[in-house]
């Protein structure tokens, strides 16, 4: 097999509408709607339809090409070449898009006719709008209704979305030469690429009003602003990334049959006090050196709904707390969404020493060391050095001292190291 270059110049748009090589526009024209009208995917039989469609489409590329005058430039000199020949035929827009181009949407109903440029096909429904909400873990744990006003475009009521009066008729986009969209030829490395894009003149509608035929409401845009109060309820128990659907609140676009839908993506905003994982949720809970040693029962903090969470150490005499120790509060952690249930609440301990210099009484120090533990066994060496040392030293300066070279070096010569 050749390459993909050969194949595609090989191909013969001419040939294809079946016209000669210097056939006027109009010629081009008239010979692509009867391909069209002949090859229709809708009116052939089933056994037919596929290569019907093939046939379609490759009058429908060559017509694309020829009727343009630079890329048809482009294809007398350098063949199928200059329009992305790694993939050949069978890479034109969309068959729909074709088919409403030339109003012959909707069973080709308008095709033959006074010839009133349709617009490129629309998808039904207008795009769906994505936004981010975010939410606090206090409204997450209550669950939150929220209104707000938005201004959303609707259909223009006077003119139905047409842009015009009502008896105007709106006439072929100059521009666009009413196909709602322009092939764009773009250089991507040694290749031409084509790409369409929507016509700015007349929006993509493919036909223009004159400024005296423009609906009075809308100026001729087809779609008006309208406020309107929305409404959405934020569950409790909701989660980071749940999304909440108001349907069919999008913007209203010509075209298309029914809005989109607002969806709002829920981000949780971090918390001072609660970390949440899931349904649970954890806490720091400070505690002095006092209450780790003699207990206590006290509030120990304000819970995401304003209740104090109060708590009594220890339940047997005796027992001590100590930094990191984790207590788990049953059911105090975030509700589930479809039921009374809930997470717990897991506190970890810190202890809160007493400030430098609080033992500045002699006596009570003494008195102190002999209610506390002593110290450890002594450590027996035959040498000890009595050293000097930083006392607001960080741990974030280990390794990163005189000679932290090393650690690079190390990470580069890790083969060394697996050979020891
Ligand atoms: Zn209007
Ligand atoms: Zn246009």
């Amino acid at each position: 097999m050749n390459g993909n270059t050969d194949n595609t110049e090989q191909i013969d748009l001419y040939g294809i509408l079946g016209v000669e090589k210097g056939a006027s526009k109009a010629e081009i024209k008239k010979a692509f709607h009867k391909a069209a009208l002949a090859n229709h995917p809708d009116k052939v039989p089933e056994a037919e339809r596929e290569s019907a469609e093939i046939k379609f489409k490759a009058a429908s590329q060559a017509y694309e090409i020829l009727y343009d005058d630079e890329k048809r430039q482009l294809y007398d000199t350098h063949g199928m070449a200059a329009f992305d020949g790694s993939r050949g035929m069978g890479n034109g827009p969309d068959l729909d898009d074709i088919l409403n181009m030339f109003g012959m949407g909707g069973g080709m109903a308008g095709f033959g006719g006074p010839g009133g440029p349709g617009g490129p096909r629309r998808p039904r429904r207008s795009p769906n709008e994505e936004q981010k909400y975010e939410v606090s873990l206090e409204d997450l744990y209550k669950g939150k209704t929220v209104k707000f006003s938005s201004t959303k475009n609707v259909i223009c009521s006077k003119c139905k979305g047409t842009g015009g009066k009502e008896d105007a008729k709106p006439k072929e986009c100059a521009t666009c030469k009413g196909q709602g969209f322009r092939q764009v030829l773009r250089q991507v490395g040694p290749m031409l690429t084509q790409e369409m894009q929507e016509c700015s003149a007349c929006g993509g509608a493919g036909s223009v009003y004159n400024p005296k035929d423009k609906c009075k409401k809308c100026k001729g845009k087809k779609t008006t602003e309208e406020k309107k109060q929305l409404e959405i309820y934020i569950p409790r128990g909701a989660r980071e990334g749940e999304k909440i659907v108001l349907e069919g609140e999008a913007d209203q676009i010509p075209g298309t049959s029914e809005p989109g839908d607002i969806i709002f993506h829920l981000a949780e905003l971090p918390h001072e006090v609660f970390q949440r994982a899931g349904q649970d949720l954890s806490a720091k809970l400070d505690i002095t050196l006092a209450e780790a040693l003699l207990g206590f029962n006290r509030v120990v903090l304000e819970h995401l709904d304003g209740r104090g969470i109060q708590l009594k150490h220890p339940k047997e005499p005796g027992k001590i707390l100590r930094p990191g120790e984790v207590l788990k509060v049953k059911g105090e952690g975030m509700p589930h969404k479809k039921s009374d249930a809930k997470g717990d609440l897991f506190l970890i301990v810190d202890v809160e020493f007493p400030e430098d210099g609080f033992f500045s009484d002699p006596q009570a120090a003494e008195q102190l060391q002999k209610l506390l533990p002593g110290p450890p066994p002594p450590i027996m060496t035959e040498v000890a050095d009595e050293v000097q040392y930083d006392e607001d030293a960080d741990i974030e300066e280990f390794g990163h001292g005189e000679g932290g070279e090393w650690v690079d070096e190390d990470e580069g010569g890790q083969a060394q190291c697996a050979t020891q």
